[in-house]
């Protein structure tokens, strides 16, 4: 009796799923899960859990990660008027330009002088060639006059100082030849923004074990030879900021450490000129929760607010709902375009307040 009914099941378990199947996925249907393309995957929430609009942050903000999004003085005022709706007092400007360039950025945004700050890049120019440096620090002085007051966004993905417009390739951060400059920021009391690395997916394989495969492709540098690894870029900025202690340096997007931010913590306690702004990262750090938020309040006095997104409103409103209410598995796909689920930190006052503001004045005050 037993043996037969158990034969019953496993005909019975076999079926079933073969009839589901039959009747659910025409071979031909066009929205059959068999024909829907990963990049086009925008789950919406199940979940009847509470969802959370923070139109202003609890308060007042620094944002320490911008660009000049804005290109006419009519699209510089609908952000000064973003900022207002959702409490951003100031945001920093990282031109990453010099010369003419970089003037020209400087007076369009001159116009709100407590509303912006504008940060300068580097001048590669001739880097290769015996002699680099004076010039290079001259042009930081110019720009320094003008009235830039940090330098950045600097960058290195592997290749060497190649970010925005500027390519010095070859040239990694801890140079001999990058001293002159990191040592007249020092002096100049300009704080550095670097990006090193990019995120850890973007130098793994491109295959279905990619955790963040869509995002990681577009950026992808696992075909790109002759680059430093993400690990010898971290390495890189190390040498870097110890070999600066009085430049004070905030690598961005938690350094591209979002992943192992263990190792980002370690870099912390054995360097106090080194921050880090947590800019474009909200979306690798919101699937765990638990982790980030023990790691927000143990390297509180050391974290910097910052979006790198643009400037609409919507924009800064999904990271307050990140950093400030306890919602859980929220999607922002259009945001972020990953299709991972959010998770908020529910961060406390306290802690807010250092994000926000208190953190970045500490910096712009040393001045
Ligand atoms: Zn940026």
């Amino acid at each position: 009796m037993f043996q037969n009914w158990s034969k019953r099941l496993s005909v019975l378990a076999l079926a079933a799923p073969l009839t589901i199947l039959c009747q659910a996925l025409p071979a031909d249907d066009q929205d059959s899960p068999e024909k829907i393309l990963l990049k086009d995957y925008q789950p919406k929430s199940i979940y009847k859990i509470p969802k959370t609009t923070v139109p202003k942050a609890k308060y007042p903000i620094i944002d320490m990660h911008s660009h000049p999004y804005a290109a006419t003085p009519e699209q510089i005022a609908e952000w000064v008027k973003n900022m207002d709706a959702v409490g951003v007092e100031k945001t920093i400007i990282l031109t990453m330009a010099t010369g003419a360039e970089f003037d020209l950025i400087y007076q369009k945004y001159a116009q709100y002088p407590d509303r912006f700050e504008l940060w300068c890049g580097f001048d590669y120019t001739g880097y290769e060639q015996p002699g680099f440096g004076p010039a290079a620090t001259k042009e930081l002085e110019r720009c320094y006059r003008v009235g830039a007051r940090g330098v950045g966004e600097l960058g290195d993905k592997g290749k060497g100082m190649s970010f925005g417009k500027t390519r010095a390739v070859g040239l990694h951060p801890d140079d001999p030849r990058m001293d002159a400059l990191f040592q007249k920021c020092a002096g100049l009391k300009m704080p550095v923004n670097i990006h090193v690395a990019d995120p850890i997916w973007m130098y793994e394989k491109m295959d279905n074990t990619n955790d963040g495969l869509m995002n990681a492709y577009r950026w992808r540098l696992d075909n790109q030879p002759d680059i430093v690894g993400h690990s010898g870029m971290i390495d890189i900025l190390e040498r870097t900021v110890k070999k600066h202690p009085q430049t004070i340096f905030i690598a961005c997007h938690f350094a591209n450490l979002d992943y192992d931010l263990t190792r980002l913590g370690q870099l912390l306690d054995r360097y106090p000129n080194l921050y880090a702004d947590i800019a474009a990262r909200y979306a690798e750090t919101a699937p765990i929760p638990r982790f980030v938020s023990r790691f927000y309040a143990k390297y509180s006095e050391r974290l910097l607010y910052g979006t790198d997104m643009g400037f609409a409103a919507g924009m800064y409103r999904i990271t307050f709902r990140v950093l400030e209410t306890l919602d859980e598995h929220f999607y922002e796909t259009k945001q972020f375009g990953y299709h991972w689920s959010l998770n908020g930190f529910g961060l406390p006052d306290s802690i807010l307040k250092k994000l926000y503001r208190e953190n970045a004045l500490k910096i712009l005050k040393k001045r």
